[in-house]
Order: structure tokens, then C-alpha cells, then sequence
């Protein structure tokens, strides 16, 4: 069956493990071509593994986000290479420590704002041109339900995110009436290294499994997608 994701060219950061990862494998079956971005080179080359054998395509990039200047050689060799980008997904993203802002470290602040908001700020700056050359061009950034919650000991990873949030709603409606959609999705308790990390003491096995997410991401980098500037959350039955 013809997929609407077949041809486009998708770039997923964060691809080397989590939601990232189970995304860029059910792109690539769904026949996108995918530039998965992450440091862990063992990971994106398992992942590269995963997306042959499911017969798709990947190219893999090495890179921290937090290195500004390499996300605009990376938009410059996209677009030299495919001259458009067809869709983004916004995933990466770190939790830092869980304390009192008035605890928090400079480093782990910076940390938090580097790659949370800033490398975001970068990626859609460098890929806009490239995304308003698409038939159909989609963003899609991970943000949390924190954001929006006031929790107590969150706040450096939900002030990243409800910046995430903002950035990307100025974006969206910055692009109102262009072929390029943008929007923000609330995974919701998910059974990765980050969860685990943020709640040591829960099962694992309680929580859905990344891939339950996959088709409610796809649905949102498909040209058939009509919204923009919403907040979409995940519902697991
Ligand atoms: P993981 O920790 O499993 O994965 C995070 C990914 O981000 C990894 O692939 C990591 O790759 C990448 N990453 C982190 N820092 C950098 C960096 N400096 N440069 C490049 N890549 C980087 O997390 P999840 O899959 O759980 O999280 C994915 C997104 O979902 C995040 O934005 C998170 O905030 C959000 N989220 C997750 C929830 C959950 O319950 N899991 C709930 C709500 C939101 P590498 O280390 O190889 O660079």
C-alpha cells in the first residue's frame, strides 16, 4: 500500500534510542527517507541496522545539538543534497536535575536551555528555507505536560519546554497560510531511558512502549495533517 510518507525526506533528532528512535524506524517502513540526528554513533547505526532490514533508507548525522554552527552545515548539505526538507521532528531533548530552581547549577541550566530551546530555535531557522520548498513541509516539536503544570522541583526541564512551546507556536503562526504546518506534541509518560531517569521507582512496564506513539507522529508529519499551531497530546487507550 502507498504510504503518504513515501519519498519525503524527514529528519528526526534524537533518533538514537526512546521516541526518536521508534519513530525513525516506522518513517523509514513507512518510506520516508530519514536523516536521523543523535551523538550516540552505536545507536544510530543500529538504528540504520533496523531501518534496512525493514526495508527503508536512512542517512545518519553524529551531532550535538549543541553545536549551532553544525546545524547549518547540516541544513546546507541537506539542501544541496535534496533541496527541500519535507518534514522535522523536534524530539531530542534532556531532563536535567529535579530540584529546586534555586538549586540548580549554571551548567545544568545551560544545559536545559542549549538543547531544549536553543538547538530548536537553530534547527527551524536553518530548515525553513528548506521546509517552505516542500509540497508539504511539517514540524513537530516534543515538548511535556510539565510545561503547563507548576511542578515543584521540574522547573529547569518544564522552563525549557514551555519555551520549546512558545517558540514553536510564534513559528506556526509566523507560517499561517503557507504550506508548512507546525505543531507541538505532549508524549505523555513514556517507557524510555528519560522516564526512567525521572522515575526510578516506577514499572517500566506500566507505561506505553515508544512505538504505541508512532502513529499518532506520523499521522502529524503527513502531508495530510491540517492542523497548525495545536497542541497535540497522546492518549493510550
Ligand atoms: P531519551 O533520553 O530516551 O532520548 C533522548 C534523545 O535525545 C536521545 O536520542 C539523545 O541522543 C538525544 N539528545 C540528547 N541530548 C542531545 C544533544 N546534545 N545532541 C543531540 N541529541 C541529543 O528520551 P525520550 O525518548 O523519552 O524523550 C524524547 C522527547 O520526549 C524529549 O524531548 C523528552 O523531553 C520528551 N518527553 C518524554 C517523555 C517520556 O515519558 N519519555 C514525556 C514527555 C516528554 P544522544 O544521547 O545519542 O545524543
Amino acid at each position: 500500500m502507498d504510504s503518504p510518507h513515501t519519498g519525503r525526506i524527514v529528519l528526526v533528532t534524537g533518533a538514537s534510542r526512546g521516541i526518536g528512535r521508534a519513530t525513525a524506524i516506522a518513517l523509514g517502513k513507512a518510506g520516508a527517507h530519514v536523516i536521523a540526528v543523535a551523538r550516540t554513533i552505536g545507536g544510530l547505526e543500529e538504528l540504520d541496522d533496523d531501518i534496512k532490514r525493514e526495508g527503508g533508507t536512512a542517512t545518519l548525522v553524529p551531532l550535538d545539538l549543541k553545536d549551532y554552527p553544525g546545524i547549518d552545515r547540516m541544513a546546507a548539505a541537506i539542501g544541496e543534497r535534496w533541496g527541500r526538507l519535507d518534514a522535522l521532528f523536534g524530539n531530542a531533548g534532556v531532563l536535567g536535575p529535579l530540584t529546586p530552581v534555586v538549586h540548580l547549577h549554571q551548567k545544568a541550566w545551560d544545559e536545559l536551555m542549549a538543547v531544549n530551546v536553543t538547538a530548536n530555535w537553530r534547527m527551524i531557522r536553518a530548515f525553513d528555507p528548506l521546509l517552505r520548498k516542500s509540497e508539504a513541509g511539517r514540524v513537530l516539536m516534543v515538548s511535556s505536560a510539565v510545561a503547563r503544570m507548576n511542578r515543584p522541583y521540574w522547573g529547569g526541564y518544564a522552563i525549557s519546554k514551555a519555551a520549546l512551546e512558545m517558540l514553536t507556536f510564534t513559528y506556526a503562526a509566523e507560517l499561517n497560510g503557507t504550506k508548512v504546518h507546525v505543531n507541538v506534541l505532549n508524549p505523555g509518560p513514556t517507557r524510555t531511558r528519560m522516564r526512567a531517569e525521572a522515575m526510578p521507582g516506577e514499572d517500566p512496564m506500566t507505561l506505553p512502549a515508544p512505538e504505541e506513539l508512532t502513529p499518532l507522529i506520523l499521522e502529524m508529519l503527513s502531508p495530510a495533517c491540517d492542523k497548525t499551531g495545536e497542541l497535540v497530546a497522546f492518549r493510550w487507550p
